[in-house]
C-alpha cells in the first residue's frame, strides 16, 4: 500500500495540532480572534501589568510612574480587586487604564465556554464595583486561547490584548538578569525613531507585558520589576518614546 494513504492523516492531525498550538501560544497569533498586540505608533510604548491590584508593589509602581508622566495598563485578578477596590480607583483616577485578567487567574485554555464566560464575568463585575465602569480590555492569563475565549471576551464588550515583548520578570531572577531582556525596547526606538530614520507615520511600537501582582499570592514580591523601569523609564523617554494607555495606543489623533 502507498505509505502516504496511512501518513496523510497523520500528518494533517499533526499538522491541526500544530496550528491549534500556535493559535493558542503565540501571542501574536489571531487564529483565535483579532487581538491588540501593538501600539499605532513607534513613539508609542504601552507599558502593560498583569496579575495585581499588589497592595505591596502597586503604589510604588504608580509613584514611579507618575514621576516620569507614563500611563499604563493594568490586567487585574478579580478576587484581588475585591481585597483592594481602593487601590484600583486610586490607578484609575490616576490616568491609567485597567483590563480585565479573569477571576482567579485559571488556564482558560482547556474551560468550557461556560467556565470561560464565568470567569470573565465576575472580574468585570468586580472591577465595575470598584470603579463604576467596566473595563474594555482583556487579557487572557498566560495568554493562552482557544476558539471561545476571544468571543466569549467580545460577548462583554471586549478587546483582547496581548504583546510584543514578555520579558519573564515573574521569574525569580535579579534585575540585572531583568533589564537586559528589555532592551529590545530601546533598540527598536533607536532604529526607528533615531536621527535619519525613515517616516515614522506607518512604524508601530510595542506593548510591553510585565507584572505588578503574582496569580498566587495577592503580596507578591516584584520589586525586581520597579527597579527595572527605574532604569529603563528615563532612557527610553530620553529615545522619544511616550508612555500610553492601551486605549491611546490604537486611537488615532484627531486631525
Ligand atoms: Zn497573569
Amino acid at each position: 500500500m502507498n505509505p502516504w494513504v496511512i501518513e496523510a492523516p497523520a500528518a494533517v492531525a499533526a499538522a491541526a495540532a500544530g496550528l491549534a498550538a500556535y493559535g493558542a501560544f503565540y501571542p501574536r497569533a489571531q487564529l483565535f480572534g483579532a487581538t491588540v498586540c501593538r501600539t499605532n505608533s513607534a513613539r508609542k510604548l504601552a507599558i502593560t501589568f498583569d496579575d495585581g491590584p499588589n497592595p505591596a508593589i502597586t503604589p510604588k509602581l504608580l509613584e514611579l510612574l507618575d514621576r516620569y508622566n507614563a500611563k499604563a495598563t493594568f490586567f487585574l485578578i478579580g478576587r484581588y480587586v475585591r481585597e483592594c477596590p481602593e487601590l484600583v480607583k486610586e490607578t484609575v483616577a490616576r490616568g491609567h487604564e485597567v483590563g480585565n485578567h479573569t477571576e482567579l487567574h485559571p488556564n482558560l485554555l482547556w474551560m468550557n465556554p461556560t467556565k470561560v464566560r464565568v470567569e470573565l464575568r465576575l472580574c468585570h463585575d468586580a472591577i465595575r464595583g470598584a470603579v463604576g465602569t467596566p473595563p474594555k480590555w482583556f487579557r487572557p492569563p498566560f495568554g493562552m486561547r482557544n476558539p471561545w475565549v476571544i468571543p466569549a471576551a467580545g460577548e462583554l464588550g471586549y478587546r483582547t490584548v496581548m504583546w510584543t515583548l514578555i520579558p519573564g520578570d515573574w521569574q525569580n531572577k535579579p534585575a540585572e538578569w531583568l533589564i537586559p531582556r528589555m532592551q529590545p525596547i530601546a533598540d527598536h526606538a533607536q532604529v526607528q525613531l533615531g536621527n535619519g530614520s525613515k517616516d515614522t507615520a506607518s512604524a508601530t511600537g510595542d506593548v510591553l507585558c510585565l507584572h505588578d501582582g503574582g496569580h498566587r499570592e495577592l503580596s507578591a514580591d516584584r520589586s525586581r520589576t520597579l527597579e527595572a523601569l527605574e532604569h529603563w523609564l528615563p532612557r527610553w523617554r530620553d529615545l522619544g518614546l511616550e508612555f500610553v494607555t492601551i486605549g491611546e495606543a490604537v486611537s488615532t489623533p484627531a486631525p
